[in-house]
This record gives structure tokens, C-alpha cells and sequence, in this order.
């Protein structure tokens, strides 16, 4: 680079349209979520599983099928450049976290509650509650056959929605059947669709025979209409899918969660049979859906496992957080503790220890830094100890540290005076001031 170019004021560049920063105070917003999820799984007794955001592509071909939305149009691929590789930003975990179970074999004990958290992608056209990058949190319940655990993941988002205090998330559930179950309705499908040919678009007519299911999929309002008439997959299904519907409705009912069965809903990857569900809410426009999930009894055999049945959900926490704002539920930060005001550069490796021993004793504490000038002047310190929203501001003065005390001052109260403290016992009295200690 030459030195007139190196000189010249860059370029900005700017983040990748449809990713977003996640800044504060939104950030104490998404942390406040994770922990409470964390503490929700551990009460359904999941374990946290992280598994590689790049996975190989043949993983989500072959997971979640050639002829869906993402695989056909959303997946960031690519080939690595120096073996050649193909590989994709994941769009979804499900696949990769059965993948990590069966090349670990996490199921031979038995099965395995796992969960995980973190960013997905897809070349979709961003737009309110749908990003190119955005984030799901996601629970698998591996190795169950029974109602009662589809039931289980149902309940345990439910219980998310209540103790995040969000309204208005409703429940639509169906049954996607059996693979014999489905050959039948596909016939019935196709014959449908083709009868009705002049009102398909050009990807449904492309899907017909490929996949009809998906056509039942389609967002495209033009096909509404269509898709209303088609044969319901729930009138196909034998006598053993039916009980495993009206077991999971069964436990439902036990608790007095509310659901609506639609026959319509599809889900947008083939993995699905039997139990598949959407918690929907209106108040998001058309990105309605906030979390979806399902059995996908024959996912782990077709990655290479062993046979072994599972179910589970993704939720965009995105639309949840959305949703959060919707419902006027606030999440903030804790108070900070305390701001150090230190009017002497000189004092700092006198002063850093006792703020290290604050902190040593679970306070928050922010200290005051020095700028080219050296410590700015005590007016300016005040002035951000009290923008900083700190409880108490600590003043170490020359003169004070000398004499073994500090100067505190309540910066809620100001009622409150100022007085000296000792600085021996600097860790035991300070978070006696403090409500939350
Ligand atoms: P949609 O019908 O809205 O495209 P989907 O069926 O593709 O959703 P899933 O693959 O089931 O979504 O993912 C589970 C959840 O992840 C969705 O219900 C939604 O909350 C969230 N989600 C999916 N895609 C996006 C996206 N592009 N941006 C933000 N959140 C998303
Ligand atoms: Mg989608």
C-alpha cells in the first residue's frame, strides 16, 4: 500500500445486509432470554449441545430434503478453498445436532434431551422477524417414541411463554402420519393439484411430482384458495397415527393448554411424520410463526444412526424478543454497584486491588480511566459516575488513601452524606450497602 492510500480516510464498511449487531441495552435483552431458557431446560432435565455453524452441505441435502425452500433457494454454500469441500452456513440445527449424536453415539446409554442455542442462516429477503443471520434456540428429545414426550417439548415452550409473561401465542397442531400414510395422500394430492393446474405458480407446478407436499407450503396468496381444497393428510391417517395424535391432544387437555388442530400445516422440511406444531401469534404480521417443531422419527436413520425416533422445536428468538417488545415486557440490566472516582493516575496500582477485591466479592464496578490528559478533573468524574447509574460512587483522593479510608457517596440518595469508610475491610462493608447482596 503506498503512503498517500494508507493516509486517506477508509472506507466504511458496513455489516452484510439482512446480519445484525446485537448491541446494548438489546444485548442485556438476549441475555436475560438465554438464561432464563437455560434454566427452563434444565428443569425439563436437556442438555446443552454446540455443534459447528459449518457443516457439510450433503447433511442439509440429505436432512431435510432436495426439494424444499431451503435447500433450493436459502442455503449460504460454498466450496472451501483449499480442499474443495462443500460446505454450508447451517439454516437450521436440527440435522447437525442428530449428526453430532450419531458420530458420538450419544444415544447408546439411552436416549438423550439435548438442546442448543445460536446463530442459523438463510438467503431470505429481510424484513421484519426474517434475516439472513438470525438465531434460534432449539430442544431434541432423541430416542423417544411416545406422545407423551411430543406433549413434553409442547409444554415446555408453553411454559416459556408464560414465564416471559408473552400473550396472544397460539397452538396449531397436526399430524403429518406415516410414510405409507403419506404415499396415499400424495396420490390424492397430485391428482388434486393437476385438476387445478391453471391456478399453480411456476415452483408448484415444478414441485408437483417432486414433492406435492411442499405446494401445501406455499406462502403465495394467489394459491390460498387451492391449497384450502387440497385432500387433508389427517384424513389418511390409520388407526395407530390417529392414537399417537390423540394421546399427545390427551396430555394437552391434562393441563389446559389451548391448540387448534390445522390440517394445513405442513412445516417447511421433509424430516417431519406423525406430531408436527407451530406456536403462531398475530401480532407480527405475516412472520407469525415464533416456533415450530415436530417428530422426525426416521431423521437419525437417514443420517447414518441407528434407527431411533425423536422430536423437537426450533424458536426464532428474534420474533420472540419482537414479540417481548409487542407485549410491553421490559428486561434490564442490573444496576451497576459502584463507580470508582480516582483522582490520581499515580494511586492507580494502590487503588485497582481493592476494586478487584469488590469484584472478587460479586459487585459490579466500574472504574474511572485516564485519557491522554492523564485522570480527568473530579467535576467531569461525577458527572459520569452519575450517568453510569451506579448506586454508590467510591472516592479514592490522595489525601484519603493516605489515611487507609474512602470517601463514599450514595449516588441515589442524595440525602445521604458523604462519609469515610475504612479500606481494610473494603469487601465486607460495601456489599452490606447494596440490596441485592
Ligand atoms: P417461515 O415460515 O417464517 O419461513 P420456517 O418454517 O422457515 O419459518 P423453521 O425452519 O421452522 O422456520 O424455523 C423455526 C423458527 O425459526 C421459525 O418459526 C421462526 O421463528 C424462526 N425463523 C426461521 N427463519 C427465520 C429468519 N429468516 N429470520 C428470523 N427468524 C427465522
Ligand atoms: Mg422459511
Amino acid at each position: 500500500m503506498s503512503e498517500k492510500t494508507s493516509l486517506r480516510k477508509a472506507d466504511k464498511i458496513v455489516a452484510v445486509k439482512g446480519m445484525n449487531d446485537i448491541l446494548p441495552p438489546d444485548s442485556v435483552v438476549w441475555e436475560t432470554l438465554e438464561e432464563r431458557v437455560r434454566n427452563l431446560m434444565r428443569r425439563f432435565a436437556f442438555e446443552n449441545v454446540r455443534t459447528p455453524i459449518v457443516e457439510p452441505t450433503a447433511l442439509f441435502v440429505r436432512g431435510l430434503g432436495e426439494v424444499t425452500d431451503i435447500v433450493e433457494k436459502e442455503m449460504y454454500s460454498f466450496d472451501d478453498r483449499l480442499n474443495g469441500e462443500a460446505l454450508t452456513l447451517r439454516p437450521e440445527n436440527t440435522a447437525g445436532v442428530v449428526r453430532a449424536a450419531v458420530e458420538h453415539a450419544l444415544l447408546y446409554n439411552g436416549p438423550r434431551r439435548l438442546y442448543y442455542m445460536g446463530p442459523m442462516f438463510r438467503h431470505e429477503r429481510p424484513q421484519r422477524g426474517r434475516y439472513r443471520q438470525f438465531h434460534q434456540i432449539g430442544a431434541e428429545a432423541l430416542g423417544f417414541g411416545g406422545p407423551e414426550v411430543d406433549a413434553e417439548v409442547i409444554l415446555m415452550a408453553h411454559l416459556l411463554w408464560q414465564e416471559l409473561g408473552l400473550r396472544g401465542v397460539e397452538l396449531q397442531i397436526n399430524s403429518l402420519g406415516q410414510p405409507d400414510e403419506r404415499k396415499s395422500h400424495r396420490a390424492a394430492l397430485i391428482e388434486h393439484f393437476e385438476a387445478h393446474r391453471q391456478s399453480l405458480d411456476e415452483e408448484a407446478k415444478r414441485r408437483l411430482h417432486l414433492n406435492p407436499l411442499r405446494l401445501l407450503d406455499s406462502k403465495n396468496p394467489a394459491m390460498q384458495p387451492v391449497i384450502e381444497t387440497a385432500p387433508r393428510l389427517i384424513d389418511f391417517l390409520g388407526d395407530a397415527s390417529q392414537a399417537h395424535l390423540q394421546a399427545v391432544k390427551d396430555i394437552l387437555d391434562a393441563h389446559q393448554v389451548a391448540y387448534t388442530v390445522n390440517p394445513r400445516l405442513v412445516r417447511g422440511m421433509d424430516y417431519y411424520n406423525l406430531t408436527v406444531f407451530e406456536f403462531v401469534t398475530h401480532k407480527l404480521g405475516s412472520q407469525g410463526t415464533v416456533c415450530a417443531g415436530g417428530r422426525y422419527d426416521y431423521l437419525i436413520e437417514q443420517i447414518g444412526g441407528k434407527p431411533a425416533p425423536a422430536v423437537g422445536w426450533a424458536l426464532g428468538v428474534e420474533r420472540v424478543l419482537e414479540l417481548l417488545k409487542e407485549s410491553q415486557v421490559s428486561m434490564t440490566a442490573p444496576a451497576l454497584d459502584v463507580f470508582a472516582v480516582i483522582p490520581d493516575i499515580e494511586s492507580l496500582p494502590q487503588v485497582m486491588p481493592h476494586l478487584q477485591a469488590l469484584r472478587v466479592a460479586g459487585l459490579s464496578v466500574q472504574m474511572q480511566a485516564s485519557g491522554p490528559e492523564g485522570m480527568p478533573g473530579m467535576k467531569a468524574q461525577f458527572k459520569r459516575a452519575d450517568a453510569s447509574g451506579a448506586r454508590y460512587a467510591l472516592i479514592f483522593g490522595a489525601d484519603e488513601l493516605k489515611a487507609g479510608v474512602v470517601a463514599v457517596k450514595s449516588l441515589r440518595d442524595p440525602g445521604i452524606s458523604q462519609e469515610s469508610r475504612t479500606l481494610t475491610d473494603i469487601a465486607h462493608w460495601v456489599p452490606g450497602l447494596m440490596p441485592h447482596v
